[in-house]
C-alpha cells in the first residue's frame, strides 16, 4: 500500500474507508514504538527504498523511532539480519551477500 507521500510500502496498512481515517505501520506492530508512530514518520523512512531494492525473502527489518540528528521530531531506524546466514545485514538496501553474491568485476584483480 502506498503511504501518504506516496511511496510504496508492504507494511502500511490506512483505511480511509466511509471518513475513517486510521494508519499502520505493520513493521512496530505489537512492538514498544507502536504507541509512538504515526504517519508522518513514513515520510523519513528508509523502509520503501530498501524494499525496491532489496527484495530478499529471508532479511528481516527491525524498527526503532529515534529523536532524529540535530532536527526536531522523531525518525524510523532500521536494522536488518538475515535468517540464512544469521548475521546482520550492514546495508539492507544490498544484503548479506550470501546469496546474491556481487560478481568478481566489482573488486580489484589484485585481491586474488
Ligand atoms: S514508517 Fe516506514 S515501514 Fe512503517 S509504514 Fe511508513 S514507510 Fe513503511
Amino acid at each position: 500500500m502506498r503511504t501518504p507521500d506516496g511511496k510504496e510500502c508492504k507494511y502500511f496498512y490506512g483505511n480511509y474507508y466511509r471518513g475513517q481515517s486510521h494508519e499502520e505501520c505493520r513493521l512496530v506492530e505489537g512492538t514498544s514504538e507502536e504507541e509512538e508512530w504515526n504517519a508522518t514518520l513514513c515520510s523519513t523512512c528508509p523502509v520503501p527504498a530498501i524494499l525496491r531494492a532489496n527484495a530478499c525473502p529471508t532479511m528481516e527489518l527491525h524498527a526503532e523511532i529515534k529523536p532524529r540528528f540535530l532536527v526536531f521530531g522523531k525518525e524510523m531506524k532500521i536494522s536488518a539480519f538475515c535468517t540464512k546466514s544469521k548475521q546482520i545485514v550492514k546495508e539492507p538496501e544490498i544484503g548479506c551477500g550470501q546469496c546474491h553474491p556481487l560478481p568478481s568485476i566489482f573488486f580489484d584483480s589484485d585481491e586474488d
